[in-house]
């Protein structure tokens, strides 16, 4: 089967790999249609990561089953299906209480929680940048879609990962209807957890970014774009809430963080969002950060250590929720919006191109590139 293989540091290629397979009785096996580039692929991409030679990417995958393992008894073949991020098993202690994005059984090294599709140091799973992906516990992990949903992949294919994710940001930060939340980074989720704010209700939303093109994607779904490169956004967020400070913050950015002459700061959003949430707010951190980065410029953060604020944090009475999404704690309600017309995320989506054309969509989409807000691949041409 083809897929795009990551062949080193800014390196991926479209190539012949061996076709995924049933493995273990309890897998499926799905005929990839739309499967999308995130941000996080981004630090595999530029070599930040562990991220093995040879792999397959994609963790944001929709297809049809065309086979299934001999226990499989939910998931039938035809069936269209949507595929969260998180690998999870459903019966471990984690699992079993909603939190599979710390899976306890799928992830083999040790220490570690969770596992992902074609991710670094979430386990030996291939990505869904390919024709077909292996999708183990297929009962547990399948959401099902309506037949409506083949005319309408780039919303479903959310799903995934972002729109879930970006919701889970508002959740950790706590948000009610009626409050003000701000979010750093409008990236595909930043701009989800906006979205997600303004299904909730909040009564303000502000994004904080210094991409014009993701700013007026923002202001499209009427949050309050911040542009960092013309304001000091902290300042602009305590004049937008008269000197409160939002209620609810996100971080929606990560550890390759950037000011705006470019140079790399891993705690600028985090001290940023402590000055800008209001005294007793939340925050919730939904941006990568890894326990270890061998190619940050300093000891500290090859460390995975940031300087944080503690005591301007401490001293306000926040608090921090922060990690992966548990995917399937959402992704049904989620898919009944889109079904129901209530949220369409396919907006932010900027370009839909066939599978062989990943190596430039990832180069465009590294480089922040003008326009490339989403890249969707198909595939199937
Ligand atoms: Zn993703
Ligand atoms: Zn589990």
């Amino acid at each position: 089967m083809k897929a795009a293989v990551y062949e080193g540091p800014c390196n991926v290629k479209v190539k012949e790999v061996p076709d995924a397979k049933i493995e273990r009785a309890t897998d499926a096996l799905v005929r990839i249609t739309t499967t999308n580039i995130c941000g996080s692929d981004l630090h595999m991409y530029e070599g930040r990561t562990d991220f093995e030679r040879g792999r397959v990417l994609g963790h944001e995958s929709l297809g049809q089953v065309i086979e299934i393992g001999k226990t499989v008894d939910r998931i039938k073949v035809g069936d269209i299906v949507c595929l969260p991020f998180n690998i999870s098993c459903g019966h471990c202690a984690n699992c079993d209480t909603g939190l599979t994005a710390y899976c306890l059984t799928l992830n083999p090294k040790p220490g570690m929680a969770g596992a992902a599709y074609g991710f670094a140091g979430m386990g030996p799973y291939n990505g869904g940048q390919a024709e077909y992906l292996r999708v183990p516990y297929a009962d547990f992990n399948c959401l099902r879609l309506p037949r409506e949903a083949e005319e309408q992949q780039n919303d479903y294919v959310m799903l995934s990962d972002i729109f879930p994710t970006g919701w889970h940001a508002t959740e950790l930060a706590g948000l009610l209807p009626g409050e003000s939340i701000v979010i750093y980074g409008a990236g595909p989720v930043g701009l989800m957890a906006a979205y997600s704010a303004m299904i909730k209700g909040a009564a303000k939303v502000m994004v904080v970014d210094s991409h014009p093109d993701r700013l007026r994607l923002a202001e499209s779904i009427g949050a309050i774009p911040i542009d960092f490169a013309k304001d000091d956004p902290v300042d602009k967020v305590l004049e937008l809430t008269k000197g409160k400070g939002a209620d609810r913050g996100c971080e929606c950015v990560g550890y390759q963080c950037h000011d705006s002459q470019g140079n790399e700061h891993p705690n600028l959003t985090m001290n940023n969002l402590v000055r800008s949430v209001k005294f007793t707010g939340g925050i919730g951190v939904v941006g990568v950060f890894l326990p270890e980065d061998p190619g940050a410029p300093d000891d500290l953060g090859k460390q995975g250590e940031v300087v944080f604020d503690m005591g301007l944090f401490w001293a306000k009475g926040q608090r921090i929720g922060t990690g992966q999404c548990n995917v399937k704690a959402y992704n049904r309600r989620l898919r009944n919006l889109i079904e129901a017309g209530r949220a369409k995320p396919s907006f932010i989506v900027s370009h839909q191109l066939p599978l062989s054309q990943a190596p430039e969509a990832y180069l465009h989409f590294d480089r922040r590139d003008d326009g490339w807000t989403k890249v969707v691949l198909k595939p199937t041409g």
